[in-house]
Order: C-alpha cells, then structure tokens, then sequence
C-alpha cells in the first residue's frame, strides 16, 4: 500500500528550488559538514564535487531528510525536511549511491512501485513508466529480473526509479560510477533533459569532464566545508591557472612582462588570463634569448585546475585515495 501523498507536487515558484543553509553535521567527534550554504535554482544543475569523505552525501541524505543537521536548516521548495519529511520527500527524487532495486522483481515492477507511491495508477503510471526508460535505453529491459541486469543496467534503472514521480530536486549520488561509456552518455542526456524540463539537479561525481559536459555550475567540498561555488566560467576565471609556460636550454632570462611570472629550473610560467593574446608580446620580450627557447605551451584554465587550486590535491587523487 503506498504510504506518501499522492499527488506529484506541480511547478516551482520563483525561489529556489533547494536551500541549504549554515549547515553543521557531526559524527561524534567528526564534524562531517561545517557551516555549508548551498542554493540551486530552478532548472539548474550543481556538480557537487570533493575528496571521498569530504561530506557530499552526507549532505544529500540531510536534503533527503535521512539525517538530521545539528545546526542550519534545509528548505525544499519551501519544505522543511526535518518538520515535514513527507511534504519535502514527494518533491525529491534520490538516487543514492547504494543500489536500491528490489531483485526479485522485474524493471517494470521496481518502477511501478515508485510510480505507485507517487500515485499513479494504471495508464498513467505505464505511461510514466515507459518515458522514463526510454531515455535510459531500458525499454527492451522492463520485462526482465533486476537480479539478472549487468551493473551498468542496474545503474540506469535505479536513477529511473528517482526520476518516475517527476521531482522538482534530483539528488544523484554518483550516478556514472562503474558504468560504461553508453550508460554515462545515456545518464547525462537524461539529466540534461530533466533540468531543461525544470528540474534543480545535484549531481556528485568525480568526474570532472562530466560536469563540463553538463555546462551546470559547481560546489567544492573539501573537508566538509564548501570552498567553492560559482558557474564553471566564474570558477575557472578566479582559479583556473592559465599563462603560458616557456623551457629554455638554459636558466630562463628576466622578462619585462605587465604580468607575474616565476621560475622553475629551466621553464618560465607566465600567469596570463588570455594566454593567446600574450604570446606576441611575451615573445617580443625575448629579444635575443629566444635563440635559447626550446618550447612555448598555452595553459589553459580548466576545472581541473579550479579543483587543485581549492583543495591542494587533483581530482583524480581524489578519486582514486580513500581517506575515510
Ligand atoms: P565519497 O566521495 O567517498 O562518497 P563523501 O564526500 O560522500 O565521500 P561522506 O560519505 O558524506 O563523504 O562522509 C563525510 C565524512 O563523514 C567522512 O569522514 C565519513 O567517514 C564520515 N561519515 C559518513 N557517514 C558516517 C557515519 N554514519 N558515521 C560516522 N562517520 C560517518
């Protein structure tokens, strides 16, 4: 019998469609998040990114209502997931890390399962039922066992599942990890369609490329604080290094330049916004030590870059060290 209210909640205001605010959670001794803000609009999609441990789905499971702040509050659409966990979990989907299928039964039961909670009933609910898989590229799927379905399959159903009650807030928690290259183009299709649609997405990862892809705005974590937050333009331009590196046979020359630039053994880095554009007038300073230039590269700002510069380590450290 289903045991939430049964109709899906209808469009967003104009506020935001997630609050997050002055957020502290400990563990015990463990302080999991520290003083976090964090808002998403309508129709946006935020990658949460951090080091394994630095707070990402404990901050999803307060979202969700599955954990309590010690201090701060939470608002979904206005909804308080500590007051009203009901009101604030019709308009969540969540699709946590751990697989949640139920194995026994096929892809169309798991789905109608959710569909039902939500309130749909027959027609409506296999039409929902068929929406959601067919971007997910589960229509051929829906008849068989979750507990035959590869991982990658697995995957896709078990975000199907947040998606099939049309939720203003999707919560994905590492949605790609483990799943090929065609499951990943198939997710982040989906989750451009739903913000496209309206909805507000936080979508952790460590994938970096991925948040490119997805042309959605960033939030750092590091060590349960947030360090970070802004369009990934905004970011790259206030952290993103770029400049132009020069290697000379010898110890780099003095260079006359309007911008910073230091040595490290044979290279000279010059830190320019538009490295590009500098390079004539980078060269122009050489004069005769140009002879003695053996390579000239453009750095260009990345998210890579924004990511070291605000939590001291790459993010492919971060996804492959554990330090939980
Ligand atoms: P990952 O990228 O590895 O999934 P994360 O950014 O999602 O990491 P969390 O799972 O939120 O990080 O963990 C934040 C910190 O809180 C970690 O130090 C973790 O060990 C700790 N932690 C998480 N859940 C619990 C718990 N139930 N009890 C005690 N400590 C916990």
């Amino acid at each position: 019998m289903p045991t939430e209210p049964r109709t899906v909640p209808g469009p967003v205001d104009d506020g935001p469609a997630l609050t997050v605010h002055g957020i502290t959670k400990k563990y015990g001794q463990l302080t999991a998040l520290s003083e976090v803000d964090l808002d998403i609009a309508p129709g946006e999609i935020v990658g949460l990114l951090g080091h394994n441990g630095a707070g990402k789905t404990t901050l999803m499971s307060l979202v969700a209502g599955l954990l309590r702040p010690d201090t701060g509050y939470i608002r979904v659409l206005g909804r308080d997931p500590v007051r009203e966990p009901h009101e604030t979990r019709r308009r969540i989907g969540l699709a946590p890390q751990e697989l949640g299928l139920y194995q026994p039964l096929t892809v169309r039961q798991n789905l109608l399962f959710f569909a039902e909670l939500a309130g749909l009933r027959g027609r409506a609910a296999d039409r929902r039922i068929e929406e959601v898989a067919e971007p997910l590229g589960l229509t051929q799927l829906l008849g068989r066992r979750a507990s035959v379905l590869s991982g990658g399959q697995q995957r896709r159903v078990h975000t199907a599942m947040a998606l099939v009650h049309r939720p203003p807030l999707l919560l994905l928690d590492e949605p790609t990890a483990g799943v090929d290259v065609q499951t990943r183009e198939q997710l982040l299709a989906t989750v451009r369609t739903m913000a496209a649609e309206g909805t507000a997405i936080c979508y952790s990862t460590h994938y970096l490329p991925e948040v490119e892809t997805l042309d959605g705005s960033v939030a750092v974590l590091n060590g349960g604080r947030l360090v970070a937050r802004g369009t990934l333009k905004e970011l790259v331009r206030q952290y993103g290094d770029s400049g132009v590196e020069l290697s000379f046979s010898g110890g780099p020359p003095d260079l006359s330049l309007p911008w910073p630039a230091v040595r490290d053994g044979r290279v000279l880095r010059v830190t320019v916004e538009q490295p590009h554009l500098a390079v004539p007038q980078v060269m122009a300073a050489l004069g005769d030590a140009a002879g003695e230039l053996v390579n000239l590269r453009l750095v260009q700002p990345s998210l890579d870059s924004v990511f070291l510069r605000v939590t001291g380590r790459r993010y492919d450290a971060a996804a492959e060290e554990d330090t939980t």
